[in-house]
């Protein structure tokens, strides 16, 4: 079988990232949507409000798993016995960042993890998490940029931060 991981912060899902994941479902068997639950950063989402935003977005994908992770990519990669993971490309100063990584990967697990790239949609290639939660964080309209759920929960978490 032909799986694949696609890892990120995803604090929160952009419609960018449900792109990647939706074209990356067709190309693989199983793709893994795996959330990085980073413990030197403060993410805006706790690891398991992150989860559940993926996972209500990837409901009617059967291929797609959804799960959380500690650590090293790779390690969790070779831990699941997955072999490619999926990285999204919005402009040439990600493709920087994002070589640097993949070939690092690479090298740390003696060539057993590779990277494929996907290029983003056109129309969501401005997109980043940080953004939205800019513009949300002001009661901006992010509704262009997220599902209707994820703005739901901005608007929730925002209230609640204000008190
Ligand atoms: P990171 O994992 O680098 O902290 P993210 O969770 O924002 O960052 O991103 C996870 C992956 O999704 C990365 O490969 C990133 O390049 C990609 N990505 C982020 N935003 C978009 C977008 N608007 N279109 C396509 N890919 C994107």
């Amino acid at each position: 079988m032909n799986r694949a991981l696609y890892p990120g912060s995803f604090d929160p899902m952009t419609l960018g990232h449900l792109d990647i994941i939706k074209r990356a479902s067709l190309m693989f068997d199983e793709l893994i949507v795996a959330v990085l639950d980073n413990t030197q950063k403060t993410p805006l989402f706790s690891t398991d409000e992150r989860v559940k935003i993926l996972q209500e977005a990837t409901k009617d994908m059967p291929n797609v798993k959804v799960d959380y992770f500690r650590g090293l990519t790779v390690d969790y990669c070779i831990k699941n016995n997955l072999h490619i993971m999926v990285r999204g490309l919005r402009a040439v100063t990600d493709f920087e960042y994002e070589l640097q990584i993949a070939q690092t990967n690479r090298k740390i697990s003696d060539n057993r993890v590779d990277t494929v790239f996907l290029t983003t949609d056109l129309q969501y290639s401005y997109l980043s998490s940080s953004t939205v939660k800019e513009i949300a964080k002001y009661g901006g309209d992010v509704s262009h940029s997220v599902t209707p759920y994820v703005e739901a929960a901005l608007k929730e978490k925002f209230i609640t931060i204000k008190g």
